[in-house]
Order: C-alpha cells, then sequence, then structure tokens
C-alpha cells in the first residue's frame, strides 16, 4: 500500500504548508483576512470538480432539466455578470477565469460553486422564494465569494493533511476510471460537508460586497435570510439550509455589515 500523502511529503510537505498558507484574497471594505492552509494545487481541484460539474449537467440534460435558454437563465446570468465584474477587487486574476452559470430545473432549494467558478443554482429557489434579483444576487454572490476565497480547494487541503483522501488524489492520475474515482472523493467534500463557521462568514461578507460595488441593494441580504427561515417553518428546510443555517446570529452579523458596503452602493451603477 502507498505511503499517505503526508508521508510522503514529508518534510517538503512541511514547508509546502508554510508556503501555502496565505490569505486568497484582498480584505475589502468588508475587512476578510485569514490564512489559509492550501496544499492541493489549485488546478488538481479545480480539473476535478469540472468531472463532477460536467457529469452533473450531463445528468440534468438527459432528464431534460438543464435549463439551456429563456429569461429566467438570461435573468441569471445577467445578475452573475454583474457580480463576477466586481470579483477583481477581491483578487485580480478572477477576470480570466472560465466563469459559468448553470440553472437546473428542479424544486430543491439550492445553489452551489464548484471551484474554478461554476456555479448552479436551481430554479425552486428563485421560484418557490419570489427572490428579487437584489436577492438572488446576495445568493450568487456568496457562492462566487466562496469561489474566490477557494474554500473547497481549503476544503481538500485539509482532508489530505488528515490523510482522508488516497494517496492516488495526489500522484499521477493517468486513467480515466482513477480520475473519475477521486472526482468523486473531492465531490464528497465539496458538496456534503458543510464549509467551516469562519468559511460562511467570509462568503457572506465577499458576498454582500460584491452584490453592493455591483449596483444591488444591501438590504437584501437581511431579506433573503428571512425568506430561506420563513420557508423553513413552513415545511422542511431548503436544502441550502442545511449546510447554511438562517439563524438570527447570520441575519444579525449581515445587518451590522450593510453600513460598511453603502457607499459603495450608492456610486455603483444600478444595472
Ligand atoms: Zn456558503
Amino acid at each position: 500500500m502507498a505511503a499517505p500523502l503526508w508521508n510522503r511529503l514529508g518534510a517538503a510537505g512541511a514547508a509546502l504548508t508554510l508556503a501555502a498558507c496565505a490569505s486568497t484574497t484582498s480584505p475589502g471594505a468588508v475587512d476578510v483576512d485569514r490564512r489559509q492552509l492550501l496544499i492541493v494545487p489549485a488546478a488538481t481541484v479545480e480539473q476535478m470538480a469540472l468531472i463532477s460539474f460536467n457529469e452533473q449537467n450531463e445528468k440534468a440534460r438527459a432528464a431534460g432539466k438543464l435549463v439551456t435558454q429563456g429569461p429566467e437563465l438570461e435573468r441569471l446570468r445577467r445578475i452573475a455578470a454583474r457580480l463576477i465584474r466586481q470579483a477583481p477587487a477581491f483578487r485580480s486574476d478572477a477576470s480570466s477565469w472560465n466563469w459559468e452559470t448553470v440553472l437546473i430545473d428542479s424544486p430543491a432549494l439550492n445553489a452551489s460553486v464548484a471551484p474554478g467558478g461554476k456555479i448552479t443554482v436551481y430554479t425552486g429557489l428563485i421560484r418557490q422564494l419570489r427572490l428579487t434579483d437584489d436577492e438572488i444576487a446576495m445568493v450568487m454572490g456568496h457562492e462566487i465569494a466562496h469561489a474566490l476565497r477557494e474554500h473547497g480547494r481549503e476544503r481538500i487541503s485539509q482532508a489530505a493533511a488528515q490523510n482522508v483522501l488516497t494517496s492516488v488524489a495526489l500522484g499521477a492520475m493517468q486513467s480515466r476510471e482513477a480520475q473519475v474515482k477521486m472526482a468523486g472523493q473531492f465531490a464528497d467534500i465539496l458538496y456534503n460537508l458543510p464549509n467551516s463557521r469562519k468559511a460562511e462568514i467570509e462568503a457572506d461578507k465577499i458576498g454582500l460586497e460584491l452584490a453592493a460595488r455591483a449596483g444591488f441593494d444591501p438590504q437584501a441580504s437581511v431579506s433573503v435570510w428571512q425568506k430561506m427561515s420563513q420557508a423553513n417553518e413552513r415545511g422542511g428546510p431548503p436544502e441550502f439550509l442545511s449546510t447554511h443555517p438562517a439563524n438570527d446570529s447570520r441575519i444579525a452579523e449581515l445587518r451590522e455589515l450593510i453600513p460598511a458596503v453603502m457607499p459603495l452602493y450608492r456610486a455603483a451603477p444600478k444595472a
């Protein structure tokens, strides 16, 4: 059996860890600054995440659930484009990323992002909560922020550091079979484990600032979580809430942040 990744890396791994402990983004007006453990290369994480993203879309397409045109998709992509245009405020390389937004026709009240900027939104979230453009911008801004902060890569790195991933993860992945197996392991970590509380707060903060800079009303950050919480009370928690608790402390934190981003919102173009 191959030695665990961490042992194989040995001293080199320790040096790499120190070198790879940095903040992925500029702090912005919302002041997000935390050093992150990023020992797995971004390219590896993105390659694996892309396999899962494509599989998800192919499955949806085969089931006739991938929305490929129409006003709902156009609306989403328009909002995403405005937010992504502001991403360089947090990291300059973001404008050259291969951003993509897909819409899946499903009652799920959910949205997610894959490393590298692949955003998935489910129609249920928009339709059932009757989200306004400003509120959609808050959810998408939050997801874009996870990508900018590379929270997925951080979780993969933590798993690698704890030897949760098999050693094949970072070895040569020649065969298609090995790649698909690895993509499955990565997807488990990326989608089934919630982000840490710290990562969630960071995504809330950066998402709020991206939205404000793009001309979306910061007050929508409060109303969108209130809608989620009401949906939760009406029956069954929305999928998004299983990893994103819409509790009073989250809403209070966002409310407190609004004054910091109001000047950016006032100065922003509103379309
Ligand atoms: Zn989140």
